[in-house]
């Protein structure tokens, strides 16, 4: 049986957060969920907080955080190009500052820490499929820049505190990764294109629609995320998770308005400053090392999303599922940890 340990998860109210909270709250394990919600929301969490190994902390990675941890995953960030852009020096004092708040914390606890990192570290990429040892091709002072060099340099204060200080370190290079629980006004293509398909509207491509993205679904990505962090003797090296089947966003249109039966017409809009035109993971490290490889086909994956953005527009109730380890548990009529939520506090350097 694996031990249970006491696990702080950044950005845990958001998307990918919300998800990987579930998972590791199932498992037993007493899970810290902190969030300033930019992006994230308390519906995404809303079923943990009767659970008793559930702590949720309203706090801001850009600043100092103590608790007594085994494990971080560092996810806090908002991964929309939308929403990234619209407060960039704020992002890149996330990605930076969050991250250097989380390895101190790491450092001080002796916790392993994890680091959602992310494609765009490969930018524009010259290089077809990108594997791990591409350097990447990224502009450092455009829009996207924010993000891309921030993550770049959350990677090197992983890679220093390793050296430096012997950190037990876990990095993964997310690819485009969709699904339940994404925010309706969230920018990003699966959410764009679903949402305008269900309501008829026209469905936004930008530039010619032939650039190409590789999608993976949430559940596949959060079981990555958890064997590259739960391997032993771990994998040094970042590690790309993602989904290697790869589409033209004219190919996802299509197949949101096939499985969606929509009326809605096709529009073409100016193609993004800087808007990778190729992107797919070459997961031969994730395979070979963690056993990994997603399961989930675009077209399943898809008819997920659609019946959950349908509840949204709907208002019903959205059918996200839950694990069985989870609704198996009688909820708490209030949720109260015994220490009160007082693991969590301003760091006394
Ligand atoms: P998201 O925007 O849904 O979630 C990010 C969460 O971080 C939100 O809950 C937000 O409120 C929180 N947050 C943002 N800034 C914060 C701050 N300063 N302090 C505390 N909390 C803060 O995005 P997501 O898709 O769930 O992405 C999660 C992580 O995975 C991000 O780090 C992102 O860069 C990375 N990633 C995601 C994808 C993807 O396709 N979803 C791809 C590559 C990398
Ligand atoms: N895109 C699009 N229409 C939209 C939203 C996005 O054609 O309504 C394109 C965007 O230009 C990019 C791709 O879809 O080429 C993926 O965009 P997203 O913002 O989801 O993520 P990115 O991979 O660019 O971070």
């Amino acid at each position: 049986m694996t031990r249970q340990k006491t696990i702080l998860v950044t950005g845990g109210a958001g998307f990918l957060g919300s998800f990987l909270c579930e998972s590791l709250v199932a498992d037993g394990h007493s899970v810290i969920c902190l969030d300033n919600f930019h992006t994230g929301a308390r519906e995404k969490i809303a079923h943990l907080m009767d659970e008793e190994n559930f702590e949720l902390v309203w706090h801001d990675v850009t600043v100092p955080v103590h608790a007594d941890v085994d494990e971080i995953y560092n996810l806090a960030c908002p991964a929309s190009p939308v929403h990234y852009q619209s407060d960039p020096v704020k992002t890149v004092k996330t990605n930076v500052m969050g991250a250097l708040n989380a390895l101190e914390l790491a450092r001080h606890t002796q916790a392993k820490v994890f680091q959602a990192s992310t494609s765009e570290i490969y930018g524009d990429p010259a290089v077809h499929p990108q594997d791990e040892t591409y350097w990447g091709n990224v502009n450092s002072i455009g829009p996207r820049s924010c993000y891309d060099e921030g993550k770049r340099c959350a990677e090197t204060l992983f890679y220093d505190y390793h050296r430096q200080y012997g950190l037990e370190i876990r990095v993964a290079r997310i690819f485009n990764t969709y699904g339940p629980r994404m925010n309706a006004d969230d920018g990003r293509v699966v959410s764009n294109f679903v949402l305008q398909a269900l309501k008829n509207e026209p469905v936004t491509l930008y530039g010619n629609g032939m650039q190409t993205r590789s999608f993976c679904y949430v559940d596949d990505l959060i079981r990555g995320i958890r064997a590259l962090m739960d391997h032993e003797p771990g994998v040094l090296h970042p590690v790309n998770l993602g989904n290697p089947v790869e589409f033209t966003m004219r190919g996802l249109a299509d197949l949101v308005l096939e499985l969606t039966g929509s009326r809605s017409e096709l529009v073409f809009r100016p193609l993004p400053q800087d808007d990778p035109r190729q992107r797919r993971p070459d997961i031969t490290r994730a395979t070979e090392a963690l056993g990994w490889q997603p399961e989930v086909p675009l077209r399943r994956g898809l008819e997920k999303v659609i019946d959950y953005f349908d509840g949204v527009l709907s208002r019903r109730p959205a059918r996200v599922e839950v694990p069985a380890a989870l609704t198996a548990r009688p909820p708490l009529a209030v949720r109260r940890r015994a220490n009160g939520g007082a693991a969590v506090g301003p760091l006394a350097l």
